[in-house]
C-alpha cells in the first residue's frame, strides 16, 4: 500500500483528499502544519508527499527544503499561488512535481501515480554510493574522490557541487539549484560562483579542463553530469 502524507491547512480539502486517496487504496496520514509535516515525514518515511505551500507556520518551500535534507521522498506540491516564480522556486527546491488549485481529484492521482512511480528512477546518494567514470571515482559515502590511485582534495563547495552534479547523471541541474542547495538563498543570482567553482573541479578532474567530458555546461541554464 502506497503511503501518502498529505500537508494542507484547509480541513475540507484533506477531507476531500482522505476520501479519494483512501477509495484507490492509499494509506493517508494528514498533517495541517509544516512542523507537523516534518514530524510525520521522518517518523512514518510515507512513499510520497502532497504538499500545499501555503501552510499557517512555514512557507511549504521550506519544508520541501528541510525534506531534501535527508529524503528523496516525491513531492507533490498543492499551491494556489500558480506563478511561474513560485513553481520555479519549489522545483528548485526539490519537489517533483506541481498541481494549481483549483485541480481536479483525476488529475492530481495521476500526478500522484507518476510522482511514485519516477521514485524509482532518479539514482540516490543512499544508493548508489560510488560513481565510477573512466577518469575518477566519487564516492558519496566516504565523501572522497580519486583518480587512478590519487585522491583529489576538494574543498567542501567543490564537493557539494559535485556531489549534486553526480547524484543527477546525465541530467541538468539548474543554476538556481546548484546555487541555492550550495550557497543559499540569498546567493541565488551569483552565477559567477558558480563558474569559478566548476572551473576549479574541471581542472582537478577533467582530463581536458578546457574541453569538459564529464561537467558539461548548459548555456543559461545550468550544468550536467555526463558518465
Ligand atoms: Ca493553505
Amino acid at each position: 500500500m502506497t503511503r501518502v502524507l498529505v500537508v494542507e491547512d484547509d480541513p475540507q480539502l484533506v477531507r476531500a483528499l482522505k476520501i479519494n486517496l483512501q477509495a484507490r487504496r492509499y494509506e493517508v496520514q494528514a498533517a495541517g502544519t509544516g512542523a507537523e509535516a516534518l514530524r510525520l515525514a521522518a517518523a512514518r518515511k510515507p512513499d510520497v508527499i502532497v504538499l500545499d505551500l501555503g501552510l499557517p507556520d512555514m512557507d511549504g518551500v521550506d519544508v520541501i527544503k528541510a525534506v531534501r535534507g535527508w529524503s528523496g521522498v516525491p513531492i507533490l506540491v498543492l499551491s494556489a499561488r500558480h506563478t511561474s516564480e513560485e513553481k520555479v522556486r519549489a522545483l528548485d527546491a526539490g519537489a517533483d512535481d506541481y498541481v494549481s488549485k483549483p485541480f481536479s481529484m483525476d488529475e492530481l492521482l495521476a500526478r500522484l501515480r507518476a510522482a511514485t512511480r519516477r521514485e524509482s528512477a532518479p539514482v540516490q546518494a543512499d544508493r548508489v554510493p560510488v560513481v565510477t567514470t573512466e577518469d575518477f571515482t566519487v564516492d558519496l559515502a566516504a565523501k572522497k574522490v580519486r583518480r587512478g590511485e590519487r585522491t583529489v582534495r576538494l574543498t567542501p563547495t567543490e564537493w557539494h557541487l559535485l556531489e549534486l552534479l553526480v547524484t543527477h547523471p546525465g541530467h541538468l541541474v539548474s543554476r538556481r539549484k546548484l546555487l541555492l542547495e550550495v550557497w543559499g538563498p540569498t546567493y541565488s543570482e551569483n552565477t559567477n560562483y558558480l563558474r569559478v567553482y566548476m572551473a576549479q573541479l574541471r581542472r582537478k578532474l577533467e582530463p581536458n579542463p578546457a574541453q569538459p567530458r564529464y561537467l558539461i555546461t548548459e548555456a543559461g541554464m545550468g550544468y550536467r553530469f555526463e558518465p
